[in-house]
């Protein structure tokens, strides 16, 4: 069988076990945390400012959490912007023993460096292909995946040129791509066509966090060009509620899509994106009631056994799409 680059190495693709393939164990804005390193980030909850050095602590707390609910790998999707910090991971996942994939890419809903700026998308997915081939940041960790994303912005010029550098890496690597989208401004079907346009193989496509909508014909417009779709943002209910989102899954679990689905959260252990009052008022707004790594192994999916799930379909779920993903 395939192996599957790791931070702590290479491993083979079966020995990945049940996988959370969209969680963070640390989001900061790189600009700001490298010109003043004492900005601090957040933690979720309660919420306070964290001290230098304790997103560490937090991190392998919220890693080791994962583990004790028997979860064995994520999928750790913080690319360039986003923080992207491999030695940090590494320590983490050799501290918990929790193994974790991560990615190359570049994490922007409509702003690019002035470097990519002035660079085309062949020169930008020379940057990508190193990190897949060669190794990242210096490290010989090499990326298992690759990320770009499409929010409110859209797909404009700068986002389509990370989508055309990504699958052009994708094409020439055979690395597969996850791509942050965002259902309520249709971002989905573009970044699927941009894909096809490149000749990526669309079974190598995760379309993350089109479980922010409960749009049945949206989500399945997507899954019949042959993607797989991230239900990933589970406790997000800012962007829809828990209930909401559960009753999507097991709608889809019906029609049939248990090898095309991923169930994850996107939890992130610590955050700087919002001051502490932003994030104790959105808590308080019950905007994202119990976000973190443990929601799916924890509450999920007990809740979906308790509905019906049959061994084979968590199987599917939790351990063997991500492998068919990540080795497709
Ligand atoms: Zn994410």
């Amino acid at each position: 069988m395939a192996q599957v680059p790791t931070v702590t190495g290479m491993v083979e693709a079966e020995d990945l076990g049940t996988t959370l393939i969209h969680e963070h164990m640390r989001n900061l804005d790189e600009a700001v945390h490298a010109q003043w390193p004492k900005a601090g980030a957040v933690m979720e909850e309660p919420p306070h400012v964290v001290e230098p050095g304790q997103d560490y602590e937090i991190a392998v707390r919220e890693a080791k959490s994962a583990v004790e609910l028997g979860i064995k790998t994520i999928g750790e999707p913080t690319a360039m912007l986003l923080g992207r910090d491999v030695d940090f991971l590494r320590r983490i996942s050799e501290e918990t023993g929790l193994q974790m994939i991560t990615c190359t890419g570049i994490y922007t809903y409509d702003h690019l460096p002035q470097f990519f700026v002035t660079r085309d998308a062949d020169q930008m997915a020379e940057f990508f292909i190193s990190d897949i081939e060669d190794g990242i940041q210096g490290t010989d960790i090499k990326a298992g995946f690759i990320k770009c994303a499409a929010d409110e912005a859209g797909v404009n010029e700068n986002i389509e040129k990370i989508h055309r550098a990504a699958a052009r890496a994708s094409v020439k690597t055979g690395a597969p791509i996850m791509a942050h989208s965002r259902p309520a401004s249709n971002t989905g079907p573009r970044q699927v066509e941009i894909f096809e346009e490149e000749g990526v193989e669309l079974s190598k496509v995760q379309i993350a966090h089109t479980g922010d909508s409960d749009d049945l014909d949206y989500i399945e417009g997507l899954l019949e060009k042959g993607v797989w779709v991230g239900l990933d943002r589970y406790g997000l209910d800012l962007f829809l509620p828990y209930e909401k989102r559960q009753a999507t899954t097991k709608e889809l679990l019906e029609r049939g899509y248990a090898d095309r689905i991923f169930l994850s959260a996107d939890s992130v252990a610590t955050t700087d994106w919002f001051p502490p009052n932003v994030i104790e008022q959105l808590i308080a707004a019950g905007a994202a009631k119990d976000w973190s790594i443990r929601i799916v192994p924890e509450k999920v999916l007990p809740e979906l056994r308790e509905w019906g799930l049959t061994e084979e379909q968590e199987r599917t779920l939790m351990v063997e799409n991500p492998i068919s993903w990540l080795t497709s």
